[in-house]
């Protein structure tokens, strides 16, 4: 069993019975059915006179499911029926392990359970989360230390995060979690399902326990990948993102000062790492009370720079970029408003200046 930091931080939730609706066969099948459906009626207007590229067909044959999609495919590509991409993905695992394949061959066919065979990214919302029940219904039937099983309990945790139904994702991981730990998984793994549970913690307004678990992973990170990786820069932003969130504006500033210039080393100023990590940094500095003129002025530049980056690499219309372009004018208000304090004392002091300046003078006239 691996000491993570999760543990030695005292973390309440190292053992976690699954909830008793987790291991029933049918209620996984009946989720799953209404699952697809939500996620085909979501789908309609991108899939609509499309058909599936597995079966070929617009209705499958069998279940009369409606076309999904959510990936990055464009255009025609991409669409397909739940239950197929769930055969396809199930076959692919079950030829992996029966031809004994290396771990990097069963990660890629694992991938199946999770993003789209065309374009390779991850699938989203509600179609992730019916991937996630057509996971967890291929498996549920196995013992409870399958490790599949438990790989399989963590796509449906992720797949209900992606659907925004946190609650039912945070009863999920931390069952995951828990079993994960009890079955020896490696590190890597554990740091990835703490991640995903610190997310729906936050997602639940959890803060205190979101921050508390991104600070172990970020931890975990430094001890297994070094500073310098992709996975630990993650880490650290969101576990600054927190910081920020909680007020604790100078903690946040001393951790991103330390990180900044390492990812905008390694991945440059257009990576959304990087352009997450700024917006953060940025925050930090001028939502602190004690903002000074300097501090507010670095706020506005760091803004002004990244609003920029992020309209010409992801778009006006991002949510990145609008928060960015948001946070940008309330900087600005806050740097008004700063310097018209500022004039507005240096005024009343060089007021108070020209009264005993006049009253010395009466003084010395009498
Ligand atoms: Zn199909
Ligand atoms: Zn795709």
């Amino acid at each position: 069993m691996v000491d993570s930091a999760f543990e030695r931080e005292g973390c309440p939730f190292t053992e976690m019975a699954a909830p008793a609706w987790l291991h029933e066969a049918d209620l996984a099948a009946q989720k799953y059915t209404e699952a697809v459906a939500a996620a085909a009626e979501a789908c309609e207007d991108d899939t609509k006179g499309q058909t599936c590229y597995i079966c070929t067909q617009a209705l499958h044959w069998k279940t009369k499911e409606g076309l999904v999609r959510m990936c990055a495919c464009r255009g025609t590509a991409g669409i397909a029926h739940v239950s197929c991409l769930a055969e396809q993905a199930k076959i692919l695992v079950a030829e992996a392990v029966e031809n004994n394949l290396d771990n990097k061959a069963k990660e890629a066919r694992w991938a199946r359970w999770y993003a789209c065979s065309l374009c390779e990214q991850e699938h989203h919302g509600v179609v992730r989360c019916a991937l996630g029940w057509a996971c967890w219904k291929t498996y549920v039937g196995r013992p409870e230390t399958d490790v599949v099983r438990c790989d399989a309990m963590g796509m449906l945790g992720n797949g209900l995060l992606l659907a925004d139904r946190h609650a039912d994702a945070l009863a999920v991981l931390k069952a995951e979690l828990s079993m994960a730990r009890r079955l020896g998984a490696d590190e890597g793994n554990l740091l990835i399902s703490q991640g995903n549970l610190a997310t729906t913690y936050a997602r639940l307004g959890r803060l205190g326990e979101a921050l508390r678990v991104w600070k172990d992973v970020y931890s975990g990170r430094l001890n297994l990948d070094g500073e310098e990786h992709g996975r630990t820069l993650i880490a650290a932003n969101n576990y600054a993102a927190l910081l920020v969130k909680l007020n604790r504006f100078e903690e946040a500033k001393v951790l991103l000062r330390k990180v900044l210039p390492v990812v905008r080393r390694n991945k440059g100023d257009s990576s959304m790492n990087t352009l997450k990590m700024r917006w953060n940094y940025a925050d930090a500095l001028f939502n602190d009370d004690g903002a000074t003129l300097d501090d507010l002025r670095e706020a506005v530049a760091t803004l002004e720079e990244t609003a920029r980056i992020a309209r010409r690499v992801l778009g006006g219309s991002h949510p990145i970029t609008e928060g960015i372009e948001a946070d940008l004018e309330r900087s600005r208000a806050a740097l008004r408003a700063a310097s018209s304090r500022t004039r507005g004392a240096a005024i009343i002091y060089a007021a108070a200046a020209l009264a005993a300046a006049a009253y010395l003078a009466r003084r010395k006239l009498t």
